[in-house]
């Protein structure tokens, strides 16, 4: 995560390191204020085209998903996106749990 900034958590892992996003502007995976529903959709595009080549992409979610991170790209994936896993996440082990 070299320049995500909300990342200075994750600055001790190795990982971050062979982030393919680590010389990339940090705007392109933090949404500012004030974004457009085409910017955004623009921004997450050329964001995930980093993480397409990323080798850290699963490190990458894993960390925010265990985080709870609620802004920016991680691992290739939106918040929404992350939230979305998350319910799904959620839902699975609450059938498991009363099955
Ligand atoms: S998966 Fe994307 S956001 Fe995560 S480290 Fe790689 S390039 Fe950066």
């Amino acid at each position: 995560m070299g320049n995500h900034a909300p990342a200075q958590p994750c600055a001790t892992t190795s990982w971050r390191d062979r982030a393919a996003c680590r010389h990339a502007d940090p705007e392109l995976f933090f949404a500012p204020d004030d974004e457009t529903e085409q910017a955004r959709a623009a921004r997450e595009a050329a964001a995930k085209a980093v993480c397409s080549d990323c080798p850290v992409v699963s490190d990458c979610g894993d960390f925010a998903l265990g985080r709870r991170a609620k802004t920016g790209i991680w691992g290739a994936l939106t918040e929404r996106e992350r939230e979305n896993l998350l319910r799904r996440i959620r839902r699975a082990r609450r059938r498991q749990a009363t099955a």
